[in-house]
């Protein structure tokens, strides 16, 4: 595989995948990428986690500032709205695997805060093999993107999530592809309305994909 220049000063992530790969031995070694630049200011790597054969795989963009410091996807605001929506759309949260396109934080420092900026497609190159890996492991059922970075890399630049959100689409990741919204941008409705119509938008997205673990 081709180097995706991505200012690291570590091997290629292609190269650090274990022959014999299981998703322990891959988490742990991914708490050593420098595959690219965004490990030098984030705390850790934040891989994926959830039952290694998990009928559901959950994919977003890139952990957020909560759980960089906490090294766990989906812990901070975001999570807890994710896990309140699996709830209501009557997924148990023990068949999910989370994770994310990007596994260090990617952020711009404003004063004391650390502001979320989006990965670019060098980013997104570099730790690819980590996603490809843990979807080759986990086989999940049914894989859903969480908003349009993690669309547009597992199904295209051309796939617009505000368009085709909860539609299912043939695709050779798993046997039920889809994708909806990122739980953050419910977090960032401008009002009580819109974020409890978003809520309800997403959690009818999830309902969906409820209906194909039956
Ligand atoms: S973002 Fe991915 S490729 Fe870059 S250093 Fe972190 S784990 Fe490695």
């Amino acid at each position: 595989m081709a180097r995706v220049k991505a200012g690291g000063d570590g091997p290629p992530v292609a190269e650090m995948i274990p022959a014999r790969p299981t998703i322990r031995k891959i988490r742990d070694t991914a708490q050593g990428c420098r595959a690219c630049h965004l490990y030098r200011h984030a705390t850790q790597t934040v891989f994926g986690e959830g039952p290694s054969k998990a009928e559901v795989m959950l994919v977003g963009e890139q952990p957020g500032d909560a759980e960089d410091l906490a090294g766990h996807p989906f812990v901070g605001p975001a999570g807890r709205l994710l896990d309140r929506a699996l709830a209501e759309a009557g997924i148990d949260r023990r068949i999910v695997y989370v994770t994310n396109v990007v596994k260090h934080f990617k952020f711009e420092p404003r004063g004391k805060r650390r502001i979320h900026a989006k990965p670019n497609g060098a980013e997104i190159a570099a730790c690819r093999p980590w996603l490809e890996t843990e979807i080759a492991l986990v086989k999940p059922r049914v894989l859903v993107c969480l908003g349009a970075t993690a669309a547009q890399a597992l199904l295209g630049r051309s796939f617009k999530v505000s368009q085709q959100r909860g539609r299912f689409v043939g695709s050779p990741l798993a046997p039920r592809v889809t994708a909806t919204v990122h739980p953050s941008s419910i977090l960032r409705a401008p009002d009580d309305d819109s974020r409890h119509r978003e809520m309800a938008h997403f959690v009818a997205d999830l309902r969906r994909v409820a209906d194909e673990l039956q």
